[in-house]
């Protein structure tokens, strides 16, 4: 560890916000309200003791600039923003690393890194007010959907674009924060894992992959509605017998996918009374995979599943496809240096694709060389105040992360053209 570096100073900030703006809930920082405005305020004050240029662009992202020798921009990013009744770590613990990263980097070059390094606190992540989450980063890959984005509403009725006003984002500038991205080179963030698989190999920290590409579709099985007690089983078209077999065959969809991942998550039934056969059931489907084809084989799979058991149980199925998006592979030589850095830190590392999508997607769709690093997660659980991790990892985290900053800063200087 750089003597120059403090983990277990990004621990004490980590409380200190916690006693801030969380309450016997969890963690109150939702996007583009007083609690997340004040936590901003907390943030800049803790820049501002270094010498960095600070700025809100046009999506509401804070940026704090350490410039360097070359223009060639290190990004590390995370969000504030909480859900509500969140969790302590969830996107603080990225910025607050980040902070204690840039006040290392400051004092390892006398105020003069080698590349210019940033970092960035993207506004509304979690999109737990709208519902639409990655708000500051798709706006800054340009992947944010204006017309969508401009009909939502909160619970209030209150619309985005007007949300956006009362904290000084026009909405219809928002892409402009795009340009922030112009001498990117590199970007990182870490994470708490949010998932078991590292408490389970009893791992602190894991190199990511990248994240899942997800299909969510929903499966409408066809029957008849008929009496439960005239109608002999042979004669049934027993739309709810078909759907139910969908549940074990997914499970066996995922186990010949590798590393893919389903989920049943509804079910509904028509007429949905006690004494009918189901005449119509709907079930959704969520599958994601890291590898585009693989995830592709699993739809095609559930697909013919699903019409396979129409007609053993001679109904019918439709299918509508609710959302989509590809997979999001990060950089192979960052995640090597990933790698690296938490090997050098805690001995050994594992490399694990990412369920839940983070900004770094949007990112690494905008052509930046991206990784993450994933620190393990107590209870394997996040979005709830229960969320936490040993404090001991939460220091070799923020020096693993350090690490790969530094090994960063070479890799960024020694590519002329940073591939993506
Ligand atoms: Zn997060």
């Amino acid at each position: 560890m750089s003597a120059l570096l403090n983990p277990k100073h990004t621990v004490a900030e980590l409380k200190e916000l916690r006693a801030l703006t969380g309450d016997e809930n969890g963690a109150q920082r939702v996007a583009f309200t007083p609690m997340w405005v004040k936590t901003r305020e907390w943030l800049r004050k803790k820049l501002e003791a270094l010498p960095v240029e600070m700025h809100t662009d046009a999506a509401g992202n804070l940026w704090a600039t350490l410039r360097g020798e070359s223009k060639k921009e290190l990004l590390i990013g995370g969000h504030m923003d909480s859900v509500p009744n969140g969790g302590w770590l969830d996107g603080c613990l990225n910025v607050m690393a980040g902070v204690e990263i840039l006040r290392r980097v400051h004092a390892q070059y006398n105020g003069r890194p080698p590349v210019t390094v940033r970092l960035v606190d993207w506004a509304d992540e979690e999109g737990a007010r709208f519902g639409k989450s990655l708000f500051g980063s798709s706006a800054c890959s340009g992947n944010l959907d204006m017309t969508e984005a401009r009909g939502l509403v909160d619970k209030q009725g209150i619309k985005l674009p007007d949300a956006l006003r009362d904290v000084g984002i026009d909405f219809e500038r928002v892409k402009e924060s795009g340009k922030e991205l112009a001498n990117a080179a590199a970007y990182l963030e870490l994470h708490i894992e949010q998932g078991p698989v590292l408490l389970d190999l009893d791992l602190p920290l894991g190199a990511v992959l990248g994240t899942f590409g997800v299909e969510r579709h929903a499966i409408t099985f066809h029957g008849q509605a008929a009496h439960s007690g005239s109608t002999p089983m042979n004669r049934r078209k027993d739309a709810f017998l078909a759907a139910a077999q969908m549940s074990p065959e997914i499970y066996r969809i995922a186990e010949r996918s590798g590393a893919g991942v389903c989920t049943i998550g509804s079910c509904t039934t028509k007429p949905g009374i006690v004494t009918s056969v189901v005449e119509e059931c709907r079930i959704t489907l969520d599958q994601r995979h890291l590898d585009g084809p693989r995830l592709a084989r699993m739809l095609q799979e559930a697909r013919n599943a699903s019409e396979r058991f129409a007609k053993e149980g001679n109904v019918k199925v439709s299918w509508e496809r609710l959302w989509q998006i590809a997979p999001r592979p990060f950089n192979e030589e960052l995640i090597a240096l990933c790698d690296e850095s938490i090997r050098e830190t805690c001995g050994k590392s594992h490399r694990l694709p990412s369920g839940p999508l983070h900004d770094a997607a949007e990112i690494a769709a905008a052509g930046v060389p991206t990784v993450m690093m994933f620190v393990q997660s107590l209870h394997g659980i996040s979005h709830n105040k229960i969320e936490d991790t040993k404090e001991e990892h939460l220091e070799l985290c923020v020096t693993a992360f350090d690490k790969l900053a530094e090994k960063a800063i070479k890799w960024v200087l020694s590519n002329r053209q940073p591939s993506c």
